[in-house]
This record gives structure tokens, C-alpha cells and sequence, in this order.
């Protein structure tokens, strides 16, 4: 029985580690694209510009680990192709590997602006480790960024940016940060924090040209026009689904999964940000809580062990001197209520649409955060009369 998992990031390696706690004898291989064994995700855009910021110090794992738990990974394979009914890969050098389960953890790649806008050689994106290095290159001499996209990438971009003293611009085409995935309250918290921090956000405008000028650019939106530096795009993914295309797995917006992260096609499972597990959570899930969910559902159900509940989707963020966590999905139209915390500063909100709870952000508040986690997983029914209330004790609720 042996298990081929391709893509060693966050889910791929989650997974390989679960295999090899649990017990796991078999032959475990991954298959990865990039060069180097990937790095960790969140340092990327958050700590890029700090010194202690090195490739080695966030590798997500080193080459000893991979030997020690005999775990093989073929880093710098460029193409493959999947034999799903006869159960072997085919890398591109005619190397053929045979599977008993394959789970495809090939991630998300970033969303880049029209080349009729802007040649792509001149997009900065931010994926991987490779991307940042080269942000940090073309840094070199710059003073005046614009980031193209108000969300959690391009608002942490910008943190680090001005912390660092590089004048930044946001250019978001929304009426506000963060619209898809956050509350208004949060959206606003965060562009009063970023304005506070001299970051510009320019929301509802749309880039209309964007002309070279020597190594700088002229931007022009529909309501705007000014010169940059530097062009950073934070647009958002999409899901990596070019191979489970190819090989006939069910998919929408990601590959369609079961509870137990299975496809449409026997022994081949997906996890991570290229999953979508339409039960569960109906949405794409792009976050390290979910790539690792989703890595423990699969390891328990080849593992023979029972399955692990469901998690409601968490995720965090570091922005200037702020700590944001959220646990829940918001959902458009939802009422919010806020909720101070016990510390100076700290403070929640919480959303509830029809009555339920659906999301809880936390600013610098570790303890609300908790509570709101024991409540989704416990499925503790709370109201909006609680939370409102100062001197209700969520702990009461919990213990
Ligand atoms: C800059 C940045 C900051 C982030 N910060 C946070 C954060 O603070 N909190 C949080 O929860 N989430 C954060 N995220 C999101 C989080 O990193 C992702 O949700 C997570 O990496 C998903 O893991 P994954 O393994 O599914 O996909 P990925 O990390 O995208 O990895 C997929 C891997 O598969 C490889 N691959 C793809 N196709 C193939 C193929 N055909 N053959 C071989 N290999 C292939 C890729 O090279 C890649 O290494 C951040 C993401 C970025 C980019």
C-alpha cells in the first residue's frame, strides 16, 4: 500500500506526517514542482522585510525530517501525468511510480491582472518563497508601492511595507477591504489602522491604464491618477486544478470532495486549497487550519481510524501592531455585534445571520477568540442578547 501525495506544502506534508505518526509503514512519496522544499506561507508577506527573514529558517521541513520518517520528496518535477485507472504516475523524465492512494495537494496560484493592463513580467505576486525574493529584488531603490487588491495578502503587504518606510497605496476595486470574506466593522477597523499607519486606500476604483514610465508606472483608475515604483497584485487565488482536470475527478471551483476528502475517482483524494468540500463548508477553504483538516480527515480514513469531526474554518492575520483571528465564515447580510475584551484594545465581533452564529473576528483578543472556538466546536447555541451584554460570562456558557 503506497501513497503518492502531490504537492509538499502545507497540506502534502501535513498529511505525509500524519501517515508516519499514526503508524503508517508503507512507501510515502511527494511530488513537488518547486526547486526547494516549499517554505511556510504566512512569514512570506508578513516578515519578508524583517532581518531574521531566511529561506532555511521557514523551510516547512528539512531534508534530515523527510530521511528520518522515510518520506521521499522528488522536488523540481516540472509535469506529471496520472494513470487514475491503472494507478501509476508518470513524471516527466519517464519515471513511473505506482499508488495505491494518491491525494493531489497542489495548492492555489495566484490570480494576476489582464495583460492588456499590464505586461505579466511586471506584476509582482505572492505565492511562494521565489515571489518574494524577487518583490524583494525589485524593492531595491524604490520608495512608492501600489498594491493592486484590499485583502488579508495585500493589506499584510502593506503593513510591512510602511513599517519599513515604503509609501504604499491599496487600489481596491470594492466599496470596501476585505468585502468578500469580513464584516463591514472589520473592514473598517482595518482601513482606520492602515490610514493611521499612512497606508492610502482607494476603494470603488477600477484600474483603467497603467503605463510604463521608464521602471516606474503611471496609474490611472477611474477616479485617479498617480506614478508608482513598484506594482505588488494581491487579487486573490485559484484553486491548482489543471491535473484533476486532466484525469476526469469532478470539479467547480476546486476539486469536488467528499467528507473524507475523496473524489469522484476511486483512491484519489484532494485536500488543502485546491478542495472543495461542498458538504461541510460549500466554499473553497484557503488556510493552513484547513489544509491540515483536511490532511488529518484523509490520513484517519487510510489510517482506519474514525473520522475526525468537523472544524469550523479559523484563520489569523498580522497587521501593524495587531493580532486578528476569526473563526466561522461571514456571510453577507449577517448582523454584528461587538464585543469588547477584558485588555486594553481587545475586542470582537460577532455575526450572526438568521439568528446563528456564524463568525467571530478577534482583534488582539486571544481570550474571546478561544471562547468563540469552544462555542463553534461544541455547538453551543449563544444569542445576540449575550454577547451584547458586557457582564454576560461566555465562560458560563462553556464550562
Ligand atoms: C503570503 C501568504 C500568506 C498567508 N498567510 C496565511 C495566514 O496568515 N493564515 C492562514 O491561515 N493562511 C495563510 N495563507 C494561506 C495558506 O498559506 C494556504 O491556505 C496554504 O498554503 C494551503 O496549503 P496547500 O498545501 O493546500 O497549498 P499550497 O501551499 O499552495 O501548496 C501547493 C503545493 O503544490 C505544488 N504543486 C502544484 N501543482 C503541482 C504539480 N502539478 N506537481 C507537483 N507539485 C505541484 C506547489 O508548488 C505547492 O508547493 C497565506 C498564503 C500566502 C500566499
Amino acid at each position: 500500500m503506497s501513497i503518492i501525495i502531490i504537492g509538499g506544502s502545507h497540506a502534502g506534508i501535513s498529511l505525509a506526517e500524519n501517515l508516519r505518526r499514526g503508524g503508517y509503514k508503507n512507501k510515502i512519496t511527494i511530488i513537488e514542482k518547486q526547486k526547494n522544499i516549499p517554505t511556510e506561507k504566512p512569514p512570506l508577506s508578513k516578515k519578508f522585510l524583517e532581518s531574521t527573514f531566511d529561506e532555511e529558517n521557514i523551510k516547512l521541513r528539512n531534508q534530515s525530517w523527510f530521511k528520518d520518517n522515510l518520506i521521499e520528496i522528488l522536488l523540481n518535477i516540472k509535469s506529471l501525468e496520472v494513470f487514475p485507472h491503472e494507478n501509476f504516475v508518470r513524471l516527466y523524465n519517464k519515471v513511473e511510480i505506482n499508488y495505491d492512494y494518491l491525494v493531489i495537494a497542489s495548492g492555489a496560484k495566484a490570480n494576476k491582472l489582464p495583460i492588456e493592463l499590464i505586461p505579466i513580467e511586471s506584476q509582482n505576486i505572492l505565492r511562494d518563497f521565489n515571489d518574494i525574493k524577487k518583490i524583494k529584488d525589485n524593492l531595491l531603490d524604490k520608495k512608492h508601492t501600489t498594491i493592486i487588491g484590499g485583502g488579508y495578502i495585500g493589506l499584510e503587504l502593506a503593513s510591512s511595507l510602511r513599517k519599513a518606510d515604503f509609501e504604499v497605496n491599496i487600489i481596491e476595486m470594492s466599496e470596501r477591504i476585505l468585502q468578500r470574506v469580513a464584516s463591514k466593522e472589520l473592514s473598517n477597523f482595518f482601513t482606520s489602522l492602515h490610514e493611521e499607519n499612512g497606508v492610502k486606500i482607494f476603494c470603488n476604483e477600477r484600474l483603467e491604464k497603467i503605463k510604463p514610465l521608464g521602471s516606474a508606472f503611471q496609474i490611472n483608475t477611474n477616479k485617479n491618477k498617480f506614478n508608482t515604483d513598484l506594482l505588488l497584485v494581491g487579487i486573490g487565488v485559484t484553486p491548482e486544478i489543471e491535473l484533476a482536470k486532466n484525469i476526469g475527478v469532478s470539479y467547480d471551483r476546486g476539486i469536488i470532495v467528499n467528507e473524507n476528502y475523496e473524489t469522484s475517482l476511486k483512491n484519489i483524494f484532494a485536500i488543502g486549497d485546491c478542495a472543495l468540500n461542498k458538504s461541510e463548508y460549500g466554499i473553497v477553504i484557503e488556510s493552513i487550519h484547513h489544509a491540515q483538516f483536511s490532511a488529518s480527515r484523509v490520513s484517519s480514513y487510510i489510517l482506519g481510524q474514525s473520522k475526525i469531526k468537523y472544524e469550523e474554518p479559523w484563520f489569523w492575520s498580522d497587521q501593524f501592531d495587531v493580532k486578528f483571528q476569526s473563526v466561522g465564515l461571514y456571510r453577507p447580510n449577517s448582523e454584528t455585534i461587538f464585543r469588547k475584551g477584558k485588555r486594553e484594545g481587545s475586542k470582537s465581533w460577532w455575526s450572526f445571520n438568521n439568528q446563528k452564529l456564524v463568525c467571530v473576528e478577534a482583534i488582539n483578543d486571544v481570550q474571546n477568540f478561544s471562547f468563540a472556538k469552544r462555542i463553534f466546536e461544541n455547538k453551543i447555541s449563544v444569542n445576540k442578547n449575550q454577547i451584547e451584554d458586557q457582564n454576560f460570562d461566555l465562560k458560563s456558557l462553556i464550562t
